[in-house]
């Protein structure tokens, strides 16, 4: 989280953010340093995954369908449905598919990858702190391949 902090703060230095929002993009960078790490069960962002994945498939369940909470009771069913859908793939990729450490999660194309995934997401200053923090992790771990 450090490597991965100190490269979002070299970043914030070229692109020049308010302060801020410079100190949003070093922390998303700090945390985007534990993303490769998931492909180990017992590495930080699996536990923090762990735990987060359901909460959030539960709250974008429940704001994918209900614009109030008045509809929940109408619709706890499906709800409860689409959460566990989002719970159980992240489940049975992690069991099942997961590739093993320092596999294609630590390559320089899946920095990239990662990249434009969180440009779709949230715009170019996430996808570039992002992409500095996860490849930060690759530097640190000095294990740069390609694919
Ligand atoms: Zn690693």
């Amino acid at each position: 989280m450090i490597v991965g902090a100190l490269a979002g703060l070299i970043l914030c230095f070229f692109i020049s953010v308010p302060i801020q929002f410079a100190i949003i993009l070093i922390i998303f960078s700090a945390f985007s340093a534990l993303a490769p790490d998931i492909d180990h069960s017992s590495s930080k962002i699996r536990q923090i995954a762990d735990f987060t994945v359901p909460v959030f498939s539960l709250f974008f369940a429940f704001f994918s369908t209900c614009s109030d909470f008045s509809c929940v009771v109408a619709n706890w069913m499906e709800i409860i449905k689409t959460a566990l859908i989002f719970t159980g793939v992240y489940a049975i990729i992690m069991i099942y598919l997961k590739p093993k450490h320092r596999g294609i999660t630590h390559t320089i194309l899946f920095s990239f990858i990662y990249g434009a995934i969180l440009f779709f997401l949230a715009g170019w200053y996430f996808a570039l702190a992002g992409f500095v923090g996860y490849f930060s992790h690759l530097l640190a771990d000095r294990h740069i391949r390609l694919i």
